[in-house]
């Protein structure tokens, strides 16, 4: 039996995504030929990321609104600066809820000027701030919304007058949103949907327009659109499980579905985290993820004897990052309510021993 995988990503996978996506590698479509070993621009290849990119606006809701999606290169981080250099004319407005929304932060200022809306940097990104203003004179409003290392995520969205852009990496597909308020979404392919390699990417098409410099053709949305995200070579591997895994979700009922088993594994385990004493969570309990819960130890002499307790209960993955430390527990789509059951019991049992 496969481990209890609570690693905040690479993550998590299907099971039965693996077993289609490791099949594909050597024998795709019963072409007899591997999936990684054909042309790109094939006609079954092609069937793929026309598949990916369709499921993606179909998965959130925003067929036939006007959105482009693509599967490009460089992580979620090559977005940082991609977003900068092709949307930041004069000023962006940044949310700063954490390390990802920092370097989102970082990355735009070598483009123009930046107004810092809010941050909760002053309590080490415990909290989601509230009660801020986005100016109505900037190019854009960029938020993170879900901060995946301190564990933190943001349940609502300003009301703003100009283009929204977000992070969603670690929580795109987890939830019911209104996604047709964002002008432009990117997550990462290693959180919730694939294999590193490919970072999800979507545009409305109208607001390419409002691209002004003169951008590098591999930085530039506008090439990657008209070139049907196939600019140049995608990643193939990746593309084609994140499509296997959209095909999962749709199949189990979509967003609808998955929403209703998220909130239950979150439940779950923030229940023990503040029912057992030996436990206390990091974040603000409004404000608290369904992705990443974060957690320490009240007695850190217990820490040697919990850490052997969960890798015997064959529990991987529930480090805390270095910058936070204790634990964080990653719940993303394919980790199965039972997993988080098996570690509510480890919590339960050092409670009865310790
Ligand atoms: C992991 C992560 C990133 C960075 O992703 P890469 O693909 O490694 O560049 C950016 N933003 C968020 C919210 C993340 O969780």
């Amino acid at each position: 039996m496969k481990k209890h995988n609570f690693s905040a990503g690479p993550c998590i996978l299907p099971e039965e995504v693996l077993q289609k996506a490791s099949e594909a590698v050597v024998n795709f479509n019963n072409d007899d030929l591997s999936l990684v070993e054909i042309s790109h621009r094939s006609q079954p290849f092609v069937d793929v990321i026309e598949k990916a990119r369709h499921l993606a606006l179909e998965l959130l809701n925003i067929e036939d609104k006007g959105y482009t999606a693509l599967f490009l290169q460089g992580g979620a981080s090559m977005q940082f600066l991609m977003i900068a250099y092709n949307f930041l004319n004069t000023k962006a407005a940044y949310l700063n809820t954490g390390t990802w929304s920092s370097k989102a932060i970082k990355e735009a200022k070598l483009f123009g000027g930046l107004i810092e809306v809010a941050s909760s940097k002053d309590k080490n990104f415990t909290y989601i701030p509230k009660n801020y203003s986005v100016p109505n004179d900037v190019d854009y409003f960029h938020c993170t919304s879900n901060n995946t290392i301190y564990g933190s995520q943001m349940l609502e969205f300003p009301e703003v007058e100009v283009p929204m852009i977000c992070d969603m990496s670690s929580d795109i597909f987890s939830r019911k949103l209104d996604f047709s308020k964002f002008d432009l979404i990117y997550a990462g392919a290693q959180k919730n949907m694939g294999p590193a390699g490919t970072t999800l990417v979507i545009i409305k098409e109208d607001f390419l327009k409002q691209i002004e410099r003169e951008v590098p053709s591999m930085l530039n949305y506008k090439i990657h659109v008209e070139k049907d995200s196939m600019f140049h070579t995608p990643s193939v591997f990746a593309v084609y499980t994140s499509m296997l895994t959209m095909e999962w979700l749709k199949d189990l009922g979509g967003i609808d579905f998955i929403e209703g088993v998220n909130n239950k594994k979150a439940a779950l385990l923030y229940n023990e985290i503040d029912r057992n004493p030996l436990f206390n969570g990091v974040v603000a309990k409004e404000d608290r993820s369904t992705m990443n819960a974060t957690f320490t130890l009240s007695d850190e002499n217990l820490k040697s004897k919990f850490d052997l307790m969960w890798k015997e209960a064959r529990i991987n993955g529930i480090n805390g990052h270095r910058s936070v430390g204790g634990y964080r527990a990653s719940m993303y789509n394919a980790l199965p309510l039972f997993s988080v059951q098996a570690l509510v019991d480890v919590m339960q049992e050092l409670e009865r021993t310790a």
